[in-house]
């Protein structure tokens, strides 16, 4: 009799459960988040982006890739005494001397979060001010969006292509895994003002192995006028 009643509430919590996450992952009161850090709702709605990026390759990277960067940071600031109190930028602006995990899921965290910010359903226009500092930096956004998706098609495995803005001049470039330019180990630096999430996690639902693809059709939805005031921030 004990045996058949535990089993009967095992079962109806997996269907609760599955009921409670069905229907949409938007409702972010459905996640489970186990210490400071936690997800961000998504500026729009999971098919808004398509046909650029996929319903399907959203909610998963949203409510389970990004949310599990959330929880393992959570544990392992949990596990170290020296990362607690500490915000996520202070985390990454001293993250040499933090574990692998932290750099890891520090980044995977402050990534997703800045990675939503560069995309709107059906994209905006550059400020006045980025076309000019664009021009004057890569002679046309033709060639920014070439040199961009070359630094995304030439990152080997998994990482991000990165815009950023390092002492009032444009550069172009990418980092390994979750690494991102606000750590204190990255190559590239500079405050970034747009960010490309290249790991196959991203795009390989609706585009497999064409990286170049996804890239291409990505343009269509990012956030230029997101973009612009993170430059005109940047540059007072
Ligand atoms: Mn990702």
């Amino acid at each position: 009799m004990k045996q058949k009643r535990r089993s009967f509430i095992k079962t109806v919590g997996i269907v609760a459960g599955g009921v409670a996450l069905a229907p949409s992952f938007a409702s972010q009161s459905a996640f489970a988040n186990t210490g400071e850090f936690s997800l961000p709702a998504l500026p729009y709605k999971f098919n808004e982006l398509e046909p650029a990026i996929d319903t399907k390759t959203m909610e998963i990277h949203h409510g389970k890739h990004h949310l599990a960067y959330i929880n393992n940071l959570n544990k392992a600031v949990s596990e170290n005494p020296a990362a607690q109190g500490k915000s996520l930028e202070q985390l990454l602006a001293g993250i040499s001397g933090y574990p692998t995990v932290i750099r890891n899921n520090a980044g995977g965290h402050w990534n997703h979060s800045f990675f939503w910010k560069c995309m709107k359903p059906g994209g905006s226009l550059p400020s006045k001010k980025l076309v000019e500092s664009i021009n004057s930096g890569f002679k046309s956004m033709d060639e920014l969006k070439k040199a961009f998706g070359e630094a995304a098609k030439s990152r080997f495995g998994s990482g991000w292509a990165w815009l950023v803005l390092n002492k009032g001049a444009l550069e172009i470039g990418s980092s390994p895994n979750q690494d991102n330019p606000l750590m204190d180990i990255s190559e590239l630096k500079g405050t970034p003002l747009l960010a490309l999430d290249v790991w196959e996690h991203a795009y390989y639902l609706k585009y497999q192995n064409r990286r170049t693809d996804y890239i291409e059709a990505w343009w269509s939805v990012v956030d230029w006028e997101e973009v612009s005031s993170r430059y005109e921030k940047a540059m007072k």
